[in-house]
């Protein structure tokens, strides 16, 4: 179990594949994806950046469109 801070409790942490697109940030591939109340989220260890995706709520929806850029 991970706790990031008190409000916040995630129980698995998992990351992004090999195959999947880096943070298009920093371009870490410490990304984790993780549900909050039914949507996924995408967060970077390295640079804190978090994205979700309006319509796009399940994990595979969402891993779509992660990948769907060209960086
Ligand atoms: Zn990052």
């Amino acid at each position: 179990m991970v706790r990031r801070n008190e409000n916040e409790v995630v129980d698995a942490v998992r990351y992004i594949g090999t195959e999947d697109k880096p943070c298009p940030f920093c371009g870490s591939k410490q990304v984790s994806i993780e549900e909050w109340m039914g949507i996924t989220n995408f967060v970077c260890d390295e640079c804190g950046l978090i994205v979700s995706f309006i319509g796009k709520e399940s994990e595979e929806a969402a891993i779509e469109s992660w990948n769907r850029r060209e960086l």
